[in-house]
């Protein structure tokens, strides 16, 4: 029988001493894989759920290494041979293209690593987290995609007496959901639409799920803190109506903590060009600093218990003393 540290996740990176995903500095272990497709994603390679490559053609001098190393024969140059083409249908995703090309044109998002293997990278940090109060915080993608592996991690963590917290969108079901609640610590929920048929559309699934669930876990024996993020799309869902019912729902949350709006950045662009697959919001530009502090302070009078705190490169003073600001992080608006 397999034993728990045994278990192999779809990772796609680990990222040390980040300051912006829960107390103190952060390991964050972000997974590949999500059900959901919102269209300002700033992480398109962590949509899918296995590794995968991309290509970076700015970077790429045409030198032909990556087409003599494949072993398959899957990659070759275009007509014009301003380009690497990769057939799809050839390629066993070996990577060896991506360890050859003198560029680093050739990228790999993600791979398998055991539970054993990730807690080990993990713990490398535990001197930190002891000095800074921080921890482990899983990230996506969607943790609750791979609950076994996630829960798997978390135990393994919180029994080494690590802070644990999960960034996840919560459509998922109440089964994954319980396997990870009683090793939590701190649990990050986007609300990304409060209206069905927006969420839908620029989401790809109804919220109801997503609802209920924070709900279900709001009732739950579990003392897990709860922070809702809203990511912030200009006109799409940083209207007065959506906000106020953002607020609405908040405060019938019990165990929140804090709230923290994400201004949309553009970030992943060039990540959607490197996996050739297109970026349907290519022209929205990022909300300006004024209408970001207009926001947080409609959201900060909604009489709710909790602070607002504005993550994503926000640097400017905010004139109410229930909004902190916060230095930027790759981590926003979605
Ligand atoms: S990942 Fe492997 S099989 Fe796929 S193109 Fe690169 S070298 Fe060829
Ligand atoms: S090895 Fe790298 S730089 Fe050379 S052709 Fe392939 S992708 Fe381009």
């Amino acid at each position: 029988m397999k034993n728990g540290s045994d278990v192999k996740g779809s990772v796609l990176r680990i990222e040390r001493t980040s300051i912006h995903d829960g107390p103190g500095l952060r390991t964050v272990l972000f997974l590949k894989g999500c059900p959901l497709r919102c269209r300002w994603c700033s992480t398109p390679e962590s949509q899918r759920s296995d590794p995968e490559k991309g290509y970076a053609r700015e970077r790429c001098i045409g030198c032909g290494v990556c087409v003599r190393s494949c072993p398959e024969g899957a990659l070759s140059f275009s007509a014009d041979r301003q380009k690497v083409c990769t057939d799809s249908s050839k390629c066993q995703k070996c990577f060896l293209c991506v360890a050859k090309c003198p560029q680093r044109a050739m990228k790999q998002y993600g791979s398998f690593m055991s539970v054993a293997e990730v807690v080990r990278e993990i713990t490398k940090d535990e001197i930190f987290f002891f000095h800074s109060g921080g921890g482990v915080t899983i990230s996506g993608g969607e943790p609750l995609n791979q609950p076994d592996f996630t829960s798997e991690v978390l135990r393994e963590c919180k029994e080494r007496g690590i802070h644990t917290a999960i960034e996840t969108a919560l459509h998922a079901p109440w089964k994954s959901i319980e396997k990870v609640l009683p090793w939590l610590d701190v649990l990050f929920v986007d609300i990304k639409h409060m209206d069905q048929r927006n969420h839908k559309e620029w989401v790809g699934t109804g919220n109801s799920l997503i609802h209920d669930n924070i709900r279900r876990i709001d009732q739950s024996k579990y003392p897990v803190e709860i922070i809702v993020r809203i990511p912030l799309i200009p006109g799409i869902n940083d209207s007065n109506a959506n906000l106020l019912a953002v607020g609405e729902f908040c405060k019938s949350i019990h165990k929140l903590k804090e709230i923290e709006l994400l201004p949309y950045h553009r970030l992943g662009v060039e990540t959607y060009k490197n996996l050739e697959v297109d970026y349907r919001l290519k022209d929205m530009e990022p909300p300006s600093l004024e209408r970001i502090m207009d926001r947080a302070n409609l959201l900060s009078k909604c009489n709710m218990s909790v602070p607002v705190r504005i993550g994503g490169g926000f640097t400017g003073k905010l004139p109410d003393h229930k909004v902190k600001d916060e230095e930027s992080s790759r981590k926003v608006g979605g």
